[in-house]
């Protein structure tokens, strides 16, 4: 698994809490949130509610 940037991207994103779990995809100018799980991998952020959304085991949120 990639590691979260810093500063994280869209912090109020619930992807960064999410078990999917997220990978963070960075170019010279920008950082994405690639979804695993998600048919279009990038969703709309700051994704603020998700169907598919499952809490990330304390203590693996890289935070
Ligand atoms: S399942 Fe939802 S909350 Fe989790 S990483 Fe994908 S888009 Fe983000």
């Amino acid at each position: 698994m990639s590691q979260p940037p810093s500063p994280l991207p869209f912090p109020t994103s619930l992807c960064h809490r999410c078990a999917a779990p997220p990978r963070y995809v960075q170019t010279k100018t920008s950082t994405f949130i690639l979804c695993p799980l998600l048919p279009s991998k990038y969703p709309p952020q700051p994704v603020l509610a998700c169907a598919l959304f499952r809490p990330a085991e304390p203590g693996n949120t890289g935070a």
